[in-house]
């Protein structure tokens, strides 16, 4: 699409690859008028919301729409900084982590400054440093995950580096020993954010303490979410822990309000939820298990995950993909992660998972015997 305008727009926005979300289930229901459609495309909380901001979005008077909300987000961030143990000054929020990704990216890349990050990396971490002007420094990922020692040099000369642990849509996870060496080695110049917005899902006993890290690395940029486990992705909010004198870069660049109201009163009622989450990541374990199994069992090769969810090889991933929408099943082509012959599925409730096992094996089952008989092996 192009319009009058579209050569009097900045080169580095014509050339940023739009973001492809999961399609919703309202339009695949309406499409192909069926109802029940499941959507395990865009690793959102099966379970919902946590009950608690549930409650606490219920309880919100209406009469209160008509104010801003808090702009400096002061309960919840003094909240977040007495469950991490740091200062609510280490604390920046954000509309969706998102939008730290991005504050991150305004603040330290200019044109022309180079951006680290590994291939099969988050895609919002080429599209802020496209839209920053940036050069894109794309490290060959190692095994599906972050080749860190490659990925140490070439910060050398950087601006900025993105680590996401666990990796998206890889599932890879870094642990305490590797993703500590490697800060070691990143010149104290250089801001590295990683990106943790499945921590919560991580069940290894090696996942890095990385807010107890930043009194040694004030280069450090850590990055959660409330979209995932604790359900409120339609919310959009996340937060920033970092040194204060990052905070305060990145304050001066946010949008005054950027978390809205809800957010801020759901987000404060989710961060108190801990029986809700410990639900949410136990369940996830269960149906990581099945979904992998299921897989395997289909011959279909799953990478070991520590998210809430599974990226599996499959032939022909994309008419798969368009099969399971005539299922009512919706996964993630993850194509323009640079992986063609995979798909992504998030874990969702246990009735979920079987009912995406039952239908991908009616649907390669189908694509095997179609070709099998077109070209007979
Ligand atoms: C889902 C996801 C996020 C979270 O995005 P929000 O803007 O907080 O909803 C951040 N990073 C990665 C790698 C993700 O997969």
């Amino acid at each position: 699409m192009t319009c009058d305008l579209w050569t009097s727009a900045r080169d580095c926005v014509r050339a940023i690859e739009p973001y492809l979300p999961g399609k919703p289930i309202e339009e695949l229901e309406r499409e192909l008028g069926i109802q029940n459609a499941i959507k395990l495309a865009s690793n959102e909380n099966p379970w919902g919301p946590s009950p608690r901001a549930r409650s606490a979005l219920a309880a919100l008077d209406p009469a209160s729409w008509s104010r801003y909300p808090d702009g400096s987000a002061s309960a919840l961030r003094q909240a977040l900084a007495d469950k991490l143990g740091v200062s609510p000054m280490a604390v920046t929020v954000g509309n969706g982590s998102n939008d730290l990704l991005e504050l991150a990216a305004r603040a330290f890349v200019g044109p022309g400054d180079r951006v680290v990050y590994a291939q099969h990396a988050f895609a919002v971490y080429a599209i802020v440093t496209q839209a920053a002007g940036g050069r894109h420094v794309e490290i060959p990922a190692r095994r599906f995950g972050h080749d860190l020692p490659a990925m140490a040099q070439a910060a050398a000369d950087a601006r900025l580096v993105f680590v996401a642990n666990p990796n998206n849509p890889t599932g890879t996870c870094e642990g305490a020993g590797a993703l500590e060496a490697f800060l070691q080695q990143v010149p104290a110049h250089v801001p590295v954010v990683v990106d943790e917005a499945y921590r919560e899902y991580v069940a290894s006993g090696d996942y890095p303490d990385t807010v107890s890290w930043l009194a040694r690395f004030p280069n450090l940029i850590i990055t959660r979410t409330f979209s995932k486990i604790h359900g409120l992705a339609g919310l959009r909010v996340g937060y920033a822990i970092s040194d204060p004198g990052v905070a305060d870069l990145m304050n001066r660049l946010r949008q005054p309000f950027n978390v809205n109201l809800a957010a801020q009163v759901a987000a404060c009622a989710a961060l108190e939820d801990d029986a809700f989450v410990a639900r949410c990541h136990k369940e996830n374990l269960a149906g990581l298990a099945v979904l992998s199994e299921g897989l395997t069992r289909l011959g279909h090769a799953a990478l070991p995950s520590a998210a809430n969810f599974v990226t599996f090889e499959v032939p022909r991933a994309v008419r798969v993909y368009q099969a399971l929408l005539r299922e009512g099943v919706i996964v993630r082509p993850i194509a323009n992660y640079g992986m063609p012959d995979y798909l992504r599925v998030t874990v969702g409730t246990p009735q979920e998972n079987e009912r995406f096992l039952a239908a991908l094996a009616r649907v390669t089952e189908r694509s095997t015997a179609s070709h099998a008989s077109a070209a007979p092996r």
